[in-house]
């Protein structure tokens, strides 16, 4: 079972021709979840004492697990937030696996955390955050958010005299579901500050907020750089600038959005993020790398190490090492044992370079206007808002929910897209969410075909 064999040869070539065949399928279909029952009848039950072999473990998974998997790298598939990594980065996914790395140490990894750390590097720069600037890739931005907010508040509980009977966390109600979430877990209230027309965190309403509220425990402030539903950035700038005069860690959430560091034009929308205390970004999202892999960087990364560090007497060895200047990333953020999730988004930025990085960002972006173009020009379709990134929110008009429902199955029955509905302001609407350079005017044609 262990030992590399004839067998394993056997099955090294299956599962290398089913992943060279997956990845270069040109039209990959989309697939559609099955029902508990519906899979138990197709599959059975496919763990036995003698097992069933490689060859046939891996057809049942081709013929039929994989075909109740939506493909989430589907050219037309753009709800949610899709995944559309490169072929480089996935198949450095393999390599991952086959090598035995474990990337939560210096003294065990030191060669895999060297290369995520110059993507790291990458991102901070294109934040335009100092060199002494790091983090740590983790499995997303939910992870993230908890991470960075448990290192702010650590700093708070260092830098206070007197501890409030509440800690806080302020932010809009556009922040997304994680950073509640995050709250919960740490047990911290959660400030809602309200947003104006355009959805947008600003710095006058923040002070408004904080003050009306009158809550001596805030201890940090989350921005969202690209909404999930909208893709609306709040106004960094100045939220960033009232962090700083009332000495409040300033996190910003760009889970989504941030990849448009790297896209001259939408850049300028980013504007006051080199002020962030921390900021996330998930390469799984619009930056072409596969799951799961979250870039959390931090603007002094030894607080965070002094808040997340393990410390058992089987890791006095590796506690040692970080205080000769070893990086381990697993002191960065919740969780201990790590893969080395951000090397094949490494992998993939070693071999392409940063520009294709920018064109392909530029690309999605470009399709993503040609979309709102059409929208704008429908006698039958609105924009919900004028979209800042790839993220295209509009109404059918006279549609009820069950009508976008009715049509979004009908869409993915009939292979054409996976475009589900989303609730916005208690309105059921639906959006498009481009962040696969596949996806192409044509695609956005087919789709938006299928609404008059
Ligand atoms: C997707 C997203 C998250 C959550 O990230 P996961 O990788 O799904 O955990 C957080 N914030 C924003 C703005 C997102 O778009």
């Amino acid at each position: 079972m262990h030992r590399y064999d004839a067998g394993t040869e056997v099955l090294a070539e299956a599962v290398m021709s089913y992943s060279r065949q997956r990845m270069s399928y040109q039209d990959v279909p989309l697939d559609a979840p099955l029902t508990a029952a519906q899979l138990r009848a197709r599959a059975g039950q496919t763990i036995t004492p003698q097992g069933l072999g490689g060859e046939k473990a891996l057809r049942l998974f081709g013929d039929v697990l994989a075909q109740a998997c939506i493909s989430t790298d589907h050219p037309r598939y753009l709800s949610f937030i899709p995944c559309a990594p490169t072929k480089a980065a996935t198949l450095f996914d393999l390599v991952v696996s086959a090598s035995g790395l474990y990337a939560g140490t210096w003294m065990e990894g030191s060669g895999a955390v060297y290369a995520e750390n110059q993507a790291l590097a990458w991102l901070a720069g294109l934040a335009g955050l100092p060199e002494t600037a790091g983090g740590v890739f983790v499995p997303g931005g939910t992870t993230g958010n908890l991470s960075a907010l448990v290192a702010a508040r650590y700093q708070a509980r260092l830098d206070r005299k007197e501890h409030p009977r509440r800690w806080a966390v302020a932010g809009t109600a556009n922040a997304h579901s994680s950073i509640v979430s995050a709250c919960d877990v740490m047990d911290v209230d959660f400030i809602g500050v309200p947003v104006g027309e355009d959805g947008r965190l600003t710095g006058t309403a923040l002070r408004e907020a904080l003050e009306k509220s009158g809550h001596d425990g805030v201890f940090a402030v989350v921005a969202t750089a690209g909404t999930t539903n909208l893709g609306i950035v709040d106004d960094l700038e100045s939220v960033g600038a009232v962090c700083e005069e009332l000495g409040l860690w300033f996190h910003v959430d760009g889970a989504y959005g941030l990849a448009g560091l790297a896209a001259p034009s939408v850049r300028h929308r980013f504007s006051g993020i080199e002020r962030a205390d921390s900021f996330v970004v998930d390469p799984h999202k619009w930056l072409f790398a596969p799951f799961d892999c979250c870039a959390l960087i931090y603007r002094d990364p030894t607080v965070a190490r002094a808040a997340h560090t393990q410390r058992a007497g089987y890791l006095d060895v590796v506690t040692d090492g970080a205080a000769h200047d070893e990086i381990n990333p697993s002191d960065y953020a919740v969780g201990l044992t790590r893969r080395a999730r951000g090397l094949p988004f490494w992998f993939s930025l070693a071999t392409h370079g940063t520009q294709a990085y920018t064109d392909a960002v530029e690309r999605t972006l470009s399709v993503a206007r040609y979309a709102t173009e059409r929208i704008r020009h429908s006698d039958v379709l609105e924009l919900l808002h004028e979209p800042e990134l790839s993220v295209v929110a509009f109404r059918r008009q006279g549609w009820t929910p069950q009508d976008y429902r009715a049509w979004s199955d009908r869409l993915l029955a009939d292979d054409i897209g996976f475009v589900v509905s989303t609730t916005h302001a208690g309105e059921t609407v639906t959006r498009l969410a481009v962040v696969n350079p596949e996806t192409s005017e044509a695609d956005i044609d087919a789709i938006l075909d299928s609404l008059v």
